[in-house]
């Protein structure tokens, strides 16, 4: 017999309604994970050792032009090669290995869903899946498109929560959203 359909609706809505109340948990879930990622404490520290507010240029943040990048998205920290490159805060090693013009890099989420990119590093790091603050993550180097330069460490900070609010009318002023200014967030504790 074919079902009516005021049947069909009946045994939908009982359905429908167990999926909208797995939707809801899901969504608290996440809301709750994500609120943890943000109480964690974010102090972030330079990442070289032994180095200096003078060995960057805080104008470096956003500089243009930049070769194909446009601006430069980070802050270069000026070091002897192989000087150690320490972890800015603790996290979870996201990436470690080749990446384009970063050459060696290694990629940290650490506390409030901030993803901490050094790039530059002077050979392939193989560090633990978890780093504390100020743990040696790899060394100063050239690599990348900084082959022929004055080693460095190039050290980006990104969201991975878009802040729409920091989006400027400058040059790829949307990227702001992701790109936040490491000077900014270096020893403000
Ligand atoms: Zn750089």
């Amino acid at each position: 017999m074919l079902s009516s359909p005021s049947n069909t609706a009946t045994s939908f809505a009982p359905a429908f309604r167990r999926l909208l109340r797995w939707l809801r948990y899901a969504l608290l879930a996440l809301l709750v994970i994500l609120l943890l990622g943000y109480l964690l404490p974010e102090r972030v520290m330079i990442p070289v050792q032994g180095a200096k507010r003078a060995d960057w240029n805080p104008k470096s943040f956003w500089y243009e032009p930049w070769g194909p990048s446009g601006v430069h998205k980070g802050i270069d920290i000026f070091a002897k090669r192989a000087q150690p490159v320490l972890a800015a805060t603790g996290g979870v090693v996201i990436y470690q290995g080749p990446f384009g013009a970063g050459g060696n890099v290694v990629a940290v989420l650490g506390p409030h869903w901030h993803v901490h990119y050094y790039a530059h590093l002077d050979a392939p790091t193989h560090v633990p899946r978890f780093v504390s603050r100020g743990e040696q993550i790899g060394a100063v180097g050239t690599s990348g498109n900084a082959q022929g330069k004055p080693p460095h460490l190039h050290y980006a900070i990104l969201s991975a929560v878009p802040q729409p609010w920091r989006i400027t009318h400058e040059t790829q002023g949307w990227r702001k959203m992701y790109y936040l200014d490491p000077g900014d967030f270096i020893g403000r504790y």
